[in-house]
């Protein structure tokens, strides 16, 4: 019987729009401004700018503004037209952004860190603003009176930070690799728990509020989704990119997650489909398919045990194996390996097509990138790269 074709979900493309030039240093954070043609950036090179597109197509800039150090990351809440700005010497320092986006007036200054500041994010709902520093502490700050509320010291450097206003939790990934979940109260926090998955730094968090998924990024190429919704402690790897993953950004109507890597690659995942935990790994003195014993100290790489270090162990059935057992390679998307990975070989024989079909799309930026944004309502996608120039690109086209 001839194979069913079944009618694939649409995935869309980027598309580029526009280029950004001109900075000196590389865009530490850029932010698409929603309903308007317009992008604020702030960089290494201590300009906070704002850039509307004009009508040559061109985007230039309506604000310039130096700082005095370089300005390592933003937040922006479009209702407020307020940015806040993580400097290089550990404050917080705010604007207010005039309804037209041609003048910016300086608001608040906040002295939060020791070091520079790694991550800031103002919440509205609750007045806040949370950041983390060099200096291994988080911290929230009131942003009606410009208090501090609290502190937490944190196991390294921050370079993570989401928050859910309706719980209150935070969620904090840093360069050790893991995530703290803390539950911020007005002026004190407690620490919920920790996740541990990656083996190298956590670069990028992103929370979707609504499936209530944690979506972690690192430098050890990898993405996990963490289900928090589900109360299950299920978690679910990604493997789609080549090097560090810089960026994620959830797309909840289409069901899509977004990541970027310093190897230039856009990866957009299809999450509207049911995905598997990948197995554990099984302890073994032998192989478990010819019996053959190991030679190296297994017991050490087991308790070593991470995600990620998983040589002569099948991806799929998650049982040790030798080489000879596990010559075959195969992708097995579902289990978030689009790539192909060891499997053994009655696995091998036992992966369906269907099973083999990606559940992700892969596309060139052609440049290295160090930050990314989504605005979902227009469905554009920002970038900024290590060639100090932003790209806005058009997610919606639609390949088939
Ligand atoms: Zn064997
Ligand atoms: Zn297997």
């Amino acid at each position: 019987m001839a194979a069913e074709i079944q009618p694939r979900p649409q995935t869309r493309k980027p598309v580029l729009l526009s280029k950004i030039e001109g900075f000196q240093d590389v865009v530490n954070t850029a932010v698409i401004i929603p309903k308007e043609d317009g992008v604020i950036s702030v960089s290494q090179d201590r300009t906070i700018r704002v850039w509307l597109k004009r009508d040559s197509g061109q985007y230039w800039p309506s604000v310039f503004h130096t700082m005095p150090v370089a300005c390592s990351c933003m937040s922006f809440n479009p209702e407020t037209r307020r940015i806040s700005i993580g400097l290089e010497n550990g404050t917080v320092s705010e604007f207010v952004l005039s309804e037209d986006y041609n003048q910016m007036t300086p608001a608040r200054t906040y002295q939060a860190h020791q070091g520079g500041v790694t991550v800031v994010l103002f919440v509205l709902e609750m007045e806040w603003v949370l950041s983390t520093g060099q200096d291994k502490s988080f911290t929230w700050h009131c942003s009606e009176n410009g208090q501090q509320l609290g502190t937490y010291q944190t196991a390294a450097w921050v370079s993570g930070l989401q928050f859910d206003v309706e719980t209150r939790h935070a969620f904090v990934g840093d360069h050790s690799g893991q995530v703290t979940i803390l539950k911020l109260e007005q002026d004190n926090c407690s620490l919920v728990t920790t996740f541990k998955g990656h083996t190298s730094n956590v670069t990028a968090l992103c929370w979707d509020p609504v499936q209530r998924v944690l979506f972690s990024g690192s430098s050890d190429h990898s993405i996990i989704m963490w289900d928090i919704g589900g109360r299950k402690g299920t978690a679910f790897e990604l493997q789609g990119h080549n090097d560090k993953v810089q960026g994620l950004c959830y797309a909840p109507h289409t069901r899509q997650l977004i990541s970027c890597g310093s190897d230039g690659g856009i990866v957009i995942w299809n999450m509207d489909v049911t995905r598997q935990e990948t197995p554990e790994w099984l302890d073994s003195d032998s192989c478990q398919k010819c019996e053959q014993p190991f030679f190296w100290n297994f017991k050490q790489m087991w308790d070593s045990k991470k995600i990620g270090l998983r040589q002569h162990h099948c991806r799929k059935c998650g049982q040790a194996v030798c080489g000879k057992c596990s010559s075959k390679r195969s992708t097995i998307p579902l289990m978030g390996f689009e790539f192909e990975v060891r499997v053994c070989d009655s696995c091998h024989g036992s992966i369906t097509d269907e099973e083999r079909a990606p559940t992700a799309t892969f596309h060139d930026s052609k440049h290295s990138i160090i930050h990314m944004q989504y605005e979902p309502t227009r469905g554009w996608l920002l970038t900024s790269g290590t060639d100090k120039i932003i790209k806005l690109w058009d997610m919606t086209p639609v390949v088939s």
